[in-house]
Formats: C-alpha cells, structure tokens, sequence
C-alpha cells in the first residue's frame, strides 16, 4: 500500500510536467553571460521577437559562471556562455564543459582564425589590445610595435596592467606564438625595466596614469578609450582628449586581436536554440548593434562599426594567427611572466 502511494506521489507531478512540455513555451534557451546585461539585451529582444525563442539570462564574471557550471554538472540549465578572451574560452574548453558546435552557418560566418580549431567555441566580436600614449611625450614613430616597449629610452615610462589579467596573458602568448619563448622572455623583461610602478589597476587605470603623467604610455583594450569618448562624464571626456591610440605592428603582422565569444555547454538541454542564438549574434543584424554597443569590431569587414572607432583608422592590420594559440600558449605565457618578474 505505502509502496503503491509512493509510486503515484512521484509518478503524478513526472506526468505533468511531461503533459506541459509539448507547448510552446518550452521554447527556451538559458544564457550564462560575462558581458554586462545591457550590451546584449537590445540583441536579445530582436531575437526573442524573430524566433518566439525565450531567452533566460544569467549575468556574472567568467571564473563564477565557469564554476557554477562545473558545480552543476550535468543538471546544469546553462545551455551557453558568452564570455571574453580566446584564453577563457580555451579554458572552458579544458574544463571539459563544452561541446563541438556542428553549424554550417557559423563555419561561414565566422572566420577561421577567430573560431576554436575543433569548433568549440566562436567569435562574436573583435578588439585589439592596443599602444595608447600622451601625444605631448611621446613620438609615435617610436612606439611602432609592441617591441618599442622595451626601448632604453622609455626607461620608467610605460605602465600595463598585472601579469594575472587574461588580456595581458593573451598578448604575451601571441609574442611567443610569433617569436618564439626566448624572444617572448626578453620582451616581458624589457617592459618590466621601463614600469613607472608596479603593474596596478584595469586598463582605464593605466590610461588614467598616461592622462594624469603617471606615465607616458600604455596598452590598453581599444573600446576602452570608445567608452571615454561617448562618456556622460566631464572628466572622461576631458581624459579621452589627452591620449591617443597606436595600432602596432602595422609594417609586419599587425595589432593584437582578441575576442567575445561563446560556446555550447556539454549538458546542454537546449542546444539547437543555443546555436540559434550564436548563428543570430554572429550574422550582419546582430553584428553591427553588437559592435557598435561596445565599439568593438565587428568578426567581418562588411559591417557598420561607430564613427567613434572609425576615427582611430579603420580596416588596420590585424594579427591573423588562430585564436585558438593564445589559449594553447597560456600556461607557457604564465609562466614567462612570472620568470620576468612582472607581477
Ligand atoms: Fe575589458
């Protein structure tokens, strides 16, 4: 009797939800995001309209979503993550949390350098990590590459941001990739020898430092300086007026790139509406809202970007290697920077 009571408590609620499941708000897809909220909800409400698709958010820093999903496990909701940075998108893929994206529409869309090698993740978006100097200090034809940052002659001039920041550690691996460890080694000395200070702050920390003469020159990620232009804030706006942009490496293989992305998490309940969603984001009406909300580049060359980035000259030469090395080279990166002694 108790057993045949127990069976109908669990077999009841089972039948339905099962009855409630062939309705269409079933049609669902649940986002875990690192980008802020604001810079893809106006993406999200077209989408939600074209394809009657309800899109759930989960906004939080990469390291917390990646944990959140690893804790999860396979109840995980999280059918996919939009993050920054090839170098977290290769990790997640080492944290076994991801899954092979099988899309023709992405393969097309996205251009082989900016996607996974083995198609686990995808880009979505372009920035490049670029020179930003005190035009009253420094000349730009010494300042031409990321080279010229261990030049004698910028001895306790040049402040960059801490060694533990994915940007900084994506960078170095594209040195290494290009040059070689050896070459990547004396490069991270060099730059250490010319710090003004030790590394503090974000980027807009070290283009402060340039305003306010702390320093005379940085890198920074470009839509950092896009966000002072277009700023409510007095002061940013008097700050964006003080500093100036240089895309390096424009006589040989070009500025440092990086990316948005996103991938398919491995338990994925919802994966078709997941690829959905990457296919929406990476075509042109999406690629255009989505760069120009954060003035990034867009991952192909026929799209609109804001009249603000334009301004820096555009199309520049851009690092064609696969992003997909920045992540394989990230451990090797680490540990140059620790041997460098940048902190
Ligand atoms: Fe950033």
């Amino acid at each position: 009797m108790i057993r045949q009571l127990i069976y109908i408590l669990a077999v009841i609620p089972a039948l339905i939800v099962t009855g409630c499941s062939s309705t269409p708000v079933d049609e669902e897809v649940n986002l875990y995001t690192a980008r802020k909220e604001h810079l893809i909800r106006p993406l999200i409400d077209i989408f939600e309209k074209d394809t009657g698709i309800k899109v759930n958010i989960v906004s939080a820093k990469t390291k917390v979503l990646i944990k959140k999903i690893i804790d999860e496990g396979e109840t995980s909701p999280a059918d996919l993550l939009i993050t920054v940075d090839a170098g977290n998108l290769h990790k997640a893929k080492l944290k076994d949390i991801t899954q092979k994206i099988e899309s023709e529409k992405l393969n097309a869309l996205v251009p082989q350098h900016l996607r996974d090698k083995g198609g686990h993740w995808y880009a979505l978006s372009i920035r490049s990590r670029v020179i930003m100097y005190n035009p009253e200090t420094i000349d730009p034809e010494d300042i031409k590459n990321y080279e010229s940052l261990m030049a004698s002659s910028l001895k306790g001039r040049v402040c960059i941001r801490s060694s533990s920041n994915i940007y900084n550690q994506s960078l170095l691996a594209s040195l290494i990739y290009h040059k070689g460890e050896k070459a990547a080694l004396e490069w991270a000395k060099g730059v250490v020898n010319n710090f003004s200070r030790p590394p503090k702050g974000n980027d807009r920390g070290q283009m402060t430092a340039v305003v306010l003469g702390e320093c005379d020159v940085t890198l920074a990620n470009t839509y950092y300086l896009g966000k002072w232009i277009s700023s409510k804030k007095d002061t940013e706006k008097m700050y964006a007026k003080k500093i100036k942009v240089l895309f390096p490496n424009q006589d040989n293989r070009g500025s440092h790139i990086n990316i948005s992305g996103g991938f398919i998490t491995k338990n994925a309940k919802n994966k078709n509406n997941a690829i959905k969603l990457l296919e929406f984001l990476a075509d042109d009406k999406a690629q255009e809202i989505y760069a120009k909300q954060n003035h990034e580049y867009p991952i192909r060359k026929n799209i609109n970007i804001s009249d603000i980035v334009r301004s820096w000259g555009y199309p520049f030469k851009m690092d064609m290697m696969n992003l997909t090395n920045l992540g394989v080279l990230n451990d090797d990166a680490g540990k140059i920077f620790d041997i460098a002694t940048w902190k």
